[in-house]
């Protein structure tokens, strides 16, 4: 299965959720069973062996790769989760949006001193969503091994915003 036929699956919707954005809808790559193994695999082969003992998960998207990711991985998961969300005592990440801000958060003892972590979440657009996230782990404990996407919106400059952290998405846009 190649990349190209992945990133032919992916839909794109113009105007959600908002005028002007053209949204990458991967939920026809999720239904499909080919396209999906496809998909986690492309990270399982990258990462077998590499030593990640924690995937942590971007809300909302993130969780749906990056928790098959960890199972084949044999890594512990770890949600990265909207401010409100999380049971127990967090660290918090408030960034910029378009309009306004957002806060992320993590638990306090989701890593270990020492873990490797793969940070994962389905889109790379501006970079602000997950370069909070990435303190977030440092914060905890962890170490950011790589931060991977299925999607990267390249025209955005999001791996700009990342600069020292690897990066990884093998669907490119533009
Ligand atoms: P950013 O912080 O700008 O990199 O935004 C990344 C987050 O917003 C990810 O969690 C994506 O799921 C979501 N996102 C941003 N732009 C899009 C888009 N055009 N299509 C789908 N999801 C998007």
């Amino acid at each position: 299965m190649s990349v190209r036929v992945l990133k032919t699956a992916v839909r794109d919707v113009p105007d959600f959720p908002k005028a002007g954005i053209l949204f990458k809808d991967i939920t026809p790559v999720l239904r499909d069973p080919k396209l999906f193994k496809a998909a986690v695999d492309i990270f399982v082969r990258r990462h077998k062996g590499k030593g990640i003992t924690r995937v942590a998960a971007i809300d909302a998207r993130g969780f749906l790769f990056g928790s098959a990711i960890a199972y084949r991985l044999k890594a512990g998961l770890v949600p990265i989760r909207k401010k409100g969300k999380l049971p127990y005592s967090c660290h918090e990440e408030s960034y910029d949006l378009e309009y306004g801000s957002a806060t992320l958060s993590v638990h306090t003892d989701a890593f270990s001193l020492g873990d490797k972590v793969l940070l994962m979440d389905d889109l790379l657009a501006t970079g602000g969503t997950a370069l909070a996230s990435a303190r977030l782990i440092e914060r905890a404990g962890g170490s950011v091994a790589e931060i991977d996407f299925l999607i990267e919106l390249a025209f955005l400059g999001g791996r700009q915003k990342l600069a020292g952290y690897p990066v990884y998405a093998p669907i490119v846009y533009g």
